[in-house]
């Protein structure tokens, strides 16, 4: 298997996503304000990363919470916040998972699995092209499903443990930060369970070493194994290599991927290597952070050394001291201080939404929406160009 033994990143980027999640579920179970902690400058210590709980975070997490206030509020159901599940029917022996959202109404049969994304790099959407759902998602609900959702619902119907008790499922993702991302699918439990079954047989498959790696957008996206894979890196430089300005065309520029103007592409290489663009960017990232740990290690990077970096960012060091000496030095001993208006997302939450909205909306910019570029399987409703309206204006066949 590509990624046995390979580390999982432990990067800044995962450290705030793992904060976000821990203090969502914190605020969720004992019935703290995000802002609390965003007004206490609270950090929190994940994986060797200080993270510290902004204002941003704040609203991200109110607004999530907002979305479930129907769920913790309503005594018809209950509700789970990073419910530890076991995926190894479907995933493997040991394979497990954190469902950050589990929703369950018995009487209703209804179960809502929600999945919380904090990154802001790879818009995760919910439903997939080829199987409905997205996969990780649909491993979270088989999880909950199999760990306790299926007793809550067996228990309360009749003769429901010798066959499938009936629920519907809603599984969604929010992804807050990336605007093209999230999004819901609904789906019967036998559905659910149907493609379970399709899907384990996928994965025990494709465990086995004589199965082949095929990349593609869908299980390359989270797989360590990218920055490693030589069928991963085929299949983004194949980008390139639908004509005769192919890999070999890249390969005179001796290198130099950037001088590969788009003006030199067709349209079909345009829209190919936009799509595959986050993946690029992934393998990079992994390549460069193999290349500086052999660097590190004093191992030879051909071509490349290691010099000393930027100096970091400079702050004061704990303790009285510097607010005692700043103020000494300064001439008016205010000026050590800086007052900033609140953002009208903080507003909002000081005075309420209500008067936020009668007294302070007509003093909020907001910029417009930009449409975005984005995989045609994305499910968003495509808009319609300026040019295919002017198209459509000057289209007069109809009027004649
Ligand atoms: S092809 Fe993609 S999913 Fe398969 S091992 Fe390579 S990177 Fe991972």
């Amino acid at each position: 298997m590509a990624t046995k033994g390979l580390p999982d990143d432990a990067s800044w980027e995962a450290a705030e996503g793992t904060a976000f999640h821990d203090m969502l579920a914190t605020c969720l179970q004992h019935g703290f304000d995000p802002w609390q902690f965003a007004a206490g400058d609270y950090a929190l210590e994940v994986d060797g990363w200080k993270i510290a709980i902004d204002e941003d975070m704040a609203a991200h997490a109110e607004n999530l919470i907002r979305g479930v206030r129907e769920y913790e509020d309503s005594p018809d159901w209950t509700t789970y916040h990073e419910m530890p599940v076991d995926i190894s029917p479907w995933a493997g022996p040991g394979q497990k998972g954190t469902a950050d959202y589990v929703a369950v109404n018995v009487r209703a049969r209804r179960v809502v699995v929600l999945d919380w994304k904090y990154g802001r790099g790879l818009p995760v959407i919910a439903q997939d092209p080829e199987y409905g759902v997205n996969l990780q998602l649909l491993g979270y609900a088989l999880g909950a499903w199999q760990t306790s959702v299926y007793r809550l619902m067996a228990d309360s119907q009749p003769g429901s443990r010798e066959r499938l008790p009936d629920a519907t499922f809603t599984l969604g993702i929010e992804q807050p930060r990336i605007e093209i991302g999230g999004g819901r699918v609904e789906m019967h439990v036998s559905e659910l369970v149907a493609l379970g079954a399709k899907v384990a047989k996928r994965l025990d498959y494709s465990h086995k070493d004589e199965a082949p790696r095929v990349a593609g957008e869908t299980q390359c996206q989270f797989c360590l194994a990218v920055g490693k894979c030589r069928e991963n890196a085929d299949w983004v430089i194949s980008a390139f290599d639908e004509d005769d300005r192919g890999v070999e065309g890249l390969a005179e520029i001796d290198g130099a991927l950037l001088e590969f103007g788009a003006e030199y592409l067709t349209p079909e290489q345009r829209g190919h290597a936009l799509r595959l663009k986050p993946f690029v960017e992934k393998w990079f990232k992994r390549v460069h952070a193999d290349a500086h740990a052999d660097a590190i290690q004093g191992r030879q990077v051909p071509g490349m050394k290691l010099i000393e970096g930027r100096a970091g960012k400079r702050d004061w060091v704990d303790g009285p001291g510097p607010v005692r000496q700043l103020t000494t030095v300064l001439p008016d001993p205010l000026d050590a201080w800086e007052r900033r208006l609140v953002t009208p997302a903080k507003a909002e939450k000081l005075i309420g939404k209500q008067e936020f909205a009668n007294r302070l909306a007509g003093y909020v910019k907001q910029a417009d929406r930009k449409p975005a570029l984005v995989s045609e399987s994305h499910p968003a409703p495509a808009i319609v160009s300026a040019t295919e309206e002017f198209d459509d204006l000057t289209d007069t066949s109809d009027l004649l």
